[in-house]
């Protein structure tokens, strides 16, 4: 062996990122171990710190491993390698924490129960059967995190003395449940209950069997999960789907369905490699998937679609094993509109309303979370609801956002604190209209303010005067920013992609106030992060009773012909109509003509809903976005025709109209008129576009907005732009949908007031 490999090389690395409470000190420590290499390692408050010294060999093999071998939950951002002073340590530590600034480091999402913690409830005699299993790779973390350094006594598991044995493996450094703050076995940590609506209390012993007699005898049993109570009961019983709908008062919206496994999930649904590798990941979201073979009815009530996920908690495991069945329904455990119930007095008094059984366990619910829902689009995994799994995990971004409060939207609320350049996007908080769920919102602002020690001295909102995410902004009477709409949608797309320079902004949704005081929902604008100018939208229509026309799709399908072929669109004696009794006709082309309660609205989801109608797929909806959801899922493959438009000062769908019309007397099924709907709206993005590229040389293009939530639409426009050599750029780890808002309100706040301050020194 020559000399120069035998000299001893010391290196100091930093890692930024998610690295605390997911097992990263002692992977570095069993790392450290393998290579022979001394020196320490400990958690500062912007991430870890690691000293390293050893053989040139050895340190090289240390940081390859670091960089590729990293626990699963861990997320890193950056690794900073520099060569350091040898001090011939001779050991390697893990250090205390190092309290460095005021620079917090981040809180690790929950993580799903791991293949070995598994193991553990089979083989560890004081953890035999324990269903609060968990370790440094696995278990709850932000649920049930109160306040930062993540350490136990801040965690809802203070409550909760560690037996000497959890205690030992606490630690012990080379155990995978060193430092794990939830460590718990059989005798020291929490125990889960069974209510049932006689009264009785069953403890775990006879929790399973019962359990499993009820799901198994088609009767609803209410769980706690990670993050708020579940609704469970047998996916392939109709009448018991059927009850759980009548009783939850959701009529068409699908309910989530978790398998026993995956091969389950694939006999029931087409899996893709990027579909089963979000379905297998720690995050465990609720992967959108097609049907290949039907549950009961009412679990996806008409869609071709399966909301499916994987259990991620130890019970869900061994309920399954029990059960022998694929599948269970496994819906939030709340009522219409409201919150997850996560308290267990709350979900004892109400949730026997709809469940015949209520399993509650003694450990609190802090940060309450929804299942996130995931579809693949573009190849990429987009999130539609973003919680469990994902939140508080912040967006990184190139600029200065401390100290800014972003109120989000309305209807599919989040709200995002920015932190020096994190953007900390809170969990999927719900439409704020709901008087429970606007408190939710309230108190989770309040709990980010703490847990993030964050002192909001500029506040941003959307331009609506009536959201009550605006009026809470005007109530904290701080330095106050609004923020338009469909702007903010285009710069949540921008910052996700790193992009802080003029771009062509696609925003399409239903609804969003815009400048001149109508409903924008059909933006072409060309933005950046500071200001935007609107470059066309479609032609305006009169929504005849403004919000009923969204409940009631037929109303803009009517106000649409009206607008376009007069009345003689009455003469088509359009089947769609035939149950819309003539006198509300008549009513509301009168409303339109006298201009009575008729907002104008240029929203795309508004042309889709009026397309859902008149094709008779969807006359009225029963929840948010179901006419275009419903449109979507009739959309025939291989069409490549499309309707005919005109792109002049606004975009005119006259002809569409015509055409469609046409069609459905010719008898052309729905499926392909949906088809042939969607490739024209996928034509409009594309020439309107390019037109914009043409004039103004700008050749990125952002979109965003739920309308690229649909599949269909998303990847038409994308292929057809990339082929133009154009870059797109879409959202896949921050919701398209208004649930993304909040984090484009903060990117541009952090702008103007970047300019403000410049222009006033
Ligand atoms: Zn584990
Ligand atoms: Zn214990």
């Amino acid at each position: 062996m020559n000399k120069l490999t035998n000299k001893i090389r010391a290196y100091r690395i930093k890692v930024e990122g998610l690295v605390q409470g997911v097992g990263f000190r002692p992977f570095v420590y069993r790392l450290a171990m393998k290579h022979n290499c001394n020196g320490f390692v400990l958690n500062r408050t912007d991430g870890v710190s690691i000293k390293i010294e050893g053989s040139k060999g050895g340190t090289k093999k240390f940081t390859d491993e670091l960089k590729s071998t990293y626990p699963v939950a861990a997320i890193v951002e950056n690794i900073y390698i520099e060569d350091d002073k040898v001090e011939n340590l001779n050991d390697f530590k893990i250090l205390g924490s190092q309290d460095m600034s005021d620079e917090i480091s981040q809180i690790s999402p929950d993580i799903a129960v791991c293949s070995e913690c598994m193991d553990d409830i089979r083989k560890q005699p004081h953890r035999l059967n324990y269903p609060f299993v968990n370790c440094t790779n696995c278990g709850p973390r932000f649920t049930i995190v109160k306040d930062f350094p993540y350490d136990r006594e801040k965690t809802t598991m203070k409550v909760f003395e560690m037996c000497p044995e959890c205690g030992k493996e606490y630690n012990d450094v080379s155990d995978r449940r060193f430092h794990a703050q939830p460590v718990a076995c059989n005798n020291c940590g929490p125990v889960y209950r069974l209510h049932l609506n006689d009264g009785t209390v069953n403890a775990f012993e006879n929790i399973l069997d019962i359990l499993t007699d009820y799901i198994r005898g088609g009767k609803i049993v209410a769980i706690k999960g990670t993050g708020g109570y579940h609704l469970m009961c047998d996916a392939l019983n109709e009448k018991s789907v059927k009850r759980l709908r009548n009783s939850k008062h959701r009529e068409g919206k699908p309910f989530a369905v978790m398998f026993s496994d995956i091969h389950k999930i694939e006999e029931y649904a087409l899996v893709s490699a990027g579909e089963k590798n979000a379905l297998l990941k720690w995050r465990r979201p609720i992967v959108i998937l097609q049907t290949k073979k039907e549950l009961a009815y009412s679990v996806s009530a008409g869609f071709n679609t399966i909301g499916a996920f994987l259990p991620y908690m130890p019970i869900h495991y061994v309920l399954f094993e029990r059960l022998n069945m694929p599948a269970v329904v496994l819906t939030s455990g709340n009522f219409y509109e409201e919150p997850i119930i996560i308290n267990n007095d709350e979900a004892i008094n109400q949730l026997f309303d709809i469940a015949d059984a209520v399993l509650t366990y003694n450990r609190d619910i802090y940060n309450r979370t929804d299942d996130s829902v995931v579809k693949i689009i573009n190849n990429d995994e987009c999130l539609f609801r973003r919680s469990r799994g994902y939140a508080p995990q912040p967006v990184r971004l190139n600029l200065d956002v401390d100290g800014i409060l972003a109120t989000g939207a309305e209807l599919v609320n989040c709200f995002c604190t920015g932190k020096g350049n994190q953007a900390i996007l809170s969990q999927h908080i719900g439409d704020l209209k709901n008087y429970e769920t606007y408190q939710f919102y309230t108190e989770t602002i309040d709990k980010f303010k703490k847990l993030f020690r964050i002192n909001p001295s500029l506040v941003v909102s959307d331009m609506h005067p009536d959201y009550l995410s605006t009026r809470y902004a005007e109530s904290l009477k701080i330095k106050y920013i609004r923020v338009q709409h469909h702007h903010a949608h285009v710069a949540s797309c921008m910052v996700e992609n790193n992009l802080d320079e003029p771009v062509i902004g696609v925003g399409f949704d239903g609804t969003g106030y815009g400048t001149d005081g109508n409903i924008w929902g059909s933006e072409f604008i060309i933005a950046d992060l500071k200001d935007f100018k609107r470059y066309t939208h479609f032609d305006y229509i009169e929504l005849p009773g403004g919000d009923k026309a969204v409940e009631e799709p037929w109303r803009t399908a009517v106000s649409y012909l009206y607008k376009y072929l007069g009345k003689s669109f009455l003469n088509f004696k359009l089947p769609f109509l035939k149950n819309i009794d003539d006198n509300k006709i008549t009513m509301i082309l009168s409303a339109i003509d006298k201009k009575i309660n008729c907002p104008l609205s240029c929203g795309a989801g508004r042309l889709f809903d009026a397309a859902a109608a008149i094709t008779g797929v969807c006359i009225k909806s029963k929840f948010h976005a179901e006419a275009p959801m419903r449109l979507e899922s009739i959309a025939a493959a291989n069409i490549e025709e499309c309707y005919d438009f005109k792109i002049d000062k606004t975009i005119s769908f006259k002809n569409l109209f015509k055409e469609m019309i046409s069609d459905i007397k010719k008898g052309i099924s729905e499926s392909v008129i949906s088809a042939k709907f969607h490739n024209t709206i996928i034509y409009v993005i594309f020439e309107t576009v390019t037109k914009m590229r043409k004039e103004t040389g700008i050749n990125k293009v952002a979109l965003s907005g739920g309308t690229f939530q649909n599949k269909y639409i998303s990847e038409g426009v994308k292929q057809m732009l990339t082929n133009e050599k154009f870059k797109v750029y879409t959202q896949s780890k921050i919701p398209a949908n208004d649930g993304g808002v909040a984090l484009g309100q903060l990117a541009i706040a952090a702008k103007r007031r970047n300019h403000v301050f410049k222009h006033t020194c």
